[in-house]
């Protein structure tokens, strides 16, 4: 796969430019959603971007020396019960816990006492998404015993869209609402508001700090309209083999599919186990020279076959793309009924990520 640091960097500074009113974060979650964390991290750092995000302690730490001196926060916060390793991780590594639940509140607050200073914290209210963060009940216990909060040096105060992606959804003006009724009850702290998508839907939903994913890496936040971001990822792979096979000879497991002409049939190596989506079976092509090159048969778990009966330039040794400019994740969503996200997202370890070189001025 190849990754387009030029362009995620396009992107972070669109993104950057459309959210006038703060800064935008990079969300590296989950790998940087498939591209590649280590790759994308250290690249938006050095373009400037100095506020960062993953899902687990695990993903940060891995992160922590790339990007030295940004805040590095971790969505998923201390998590439940706590061990003293997990506190002094964060302590020691300068990670910032997203807490979503009073205890994790007084948890990290008690950790401070004992450390005698304050410890940096993002406070995460839920408005809408019913998953992480504190609920009206836990919200209104904190208003009651707010004291914790003296330990802690709030970040930012931070809620998460449901619908941010569709922009009449009346629940985007609802949440934001909720969120400014919340910030109302707590003490003064930046605000943290959009994802990619709620940075398209206006001034309104400006904050300090916008948290973008998905964008970043060319997924188009604004889906019932063109792509107003540069795909940052281009997924190959290679012709292992090429075979012709007579009218009524079947490819792959099950039989699944049969030549209805003599055919050439070509195998690259790529598979289920890399991600390469099972469900694809008999649906979608890959691309050639900008032409569209047909997916035979079952997806095996490390092989796909094409049928590359009208490529005559294809042989052993060739790259087709399967993800780029002429199928996007979003294409392959839509034949699989997924979400773009995860066809990214569930790219696998194997499949090697490079850098493509900087354009050459
Ligand atoms: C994943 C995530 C984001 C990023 O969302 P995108 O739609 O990819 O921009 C932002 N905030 C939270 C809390 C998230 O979990």
């Amino acid at each position: 796969m190849e990754i387009d640091q030029a362009a995620i960097i396009a992107n972070w500074r669109d993104l950057s430019a459309r959210h006038a009113g703060g800064a935008v974060a990079a969300v590296v979650k989950a790998d940087a959603y498939g591209l590649g964390a280590a790759l994308v991290a250290p690249a938006l750092f050095a373009a400037g971007c100095r506020h960062f995000f993953t899902a687990h302690l695990g993903e940060a730490l891995a992160l922590r020396p790339l990007i030295p001196g940004a805040m590095l926060a971790v969505l998923g916060g201390l998590g439940p019960a706590p061990g003293a390793d997990v506190i002094e991780a964060f302590v020691h590594h300068d990670l910032v816990p997203v807490l979503g639940t009073f205890a994790e509140i007084t948890t990290f607050a008690a950790a401070a006492g004992r450390l005698g200073r304050r410890l940096p914290a993002i406070l995460h209210i839920d408005t809408g998404m019913a998953r992480l963060g504190l609920d009206d009940a836990e919200l209104d216990r904190l208003a009651q015993a707010p004291e914790p909060l003296q330990n802690l040096d709030l970040r930012f105060v931070m809620t998460h869209l449901v619908a941010a992606e569709t922009a009449e959804d009346p629940l985007n003006a609802a949440q934001r609402q909720r969120f400014a009724q919340a910030c109302a009850r707590l003490p003064p702290v930046k605000r943290s508001l959009a994802n990619s998508s709620g940075i398209f839907l206006g001034p309104a939903f400006a904050s300090d700090l916008a948290r973008a994913g998905a964008a970043l890496y060319g997924i188009n936040p604004t889906p019932h309209a063109a792509n107003p971001m540069r795909l940052a990822c281009r997924l190959l792979a290679r012709v292992l083999q090429v075979r012709d096979v007579p009218a009524g000879a079947p490819v792959g497991y099950n039989a699944t599919w049969r030549a209805a002409r003599p055919s050439r049939i070509a195998t690259l190596g790529i598979g289920y186990a890399d991600g390469w989506p099972f469900r694809l079976a008999g649906r979608g092509s890959a691309f050639f020279d900008g032409a569209p090159v047909p997916l035979v048969g079952r997806v095996s778990m490390d092989l796909t076959t094409y049928d590359i009966t009208d490529h005559p330039g294809i042989g052993p040794g060739s790259w087709l793309e399967l993800i780029g400019q002429a199928m996007p994740p979003e294409r392959i969503a839509a034949l699989l009924d997924t979400s773009p996200y995860e066809i990214l997202t569930g790219l696998g370890a194997r499949i090697a990520r490079v850098v493509l070189p900087a354009a050459a001025l």
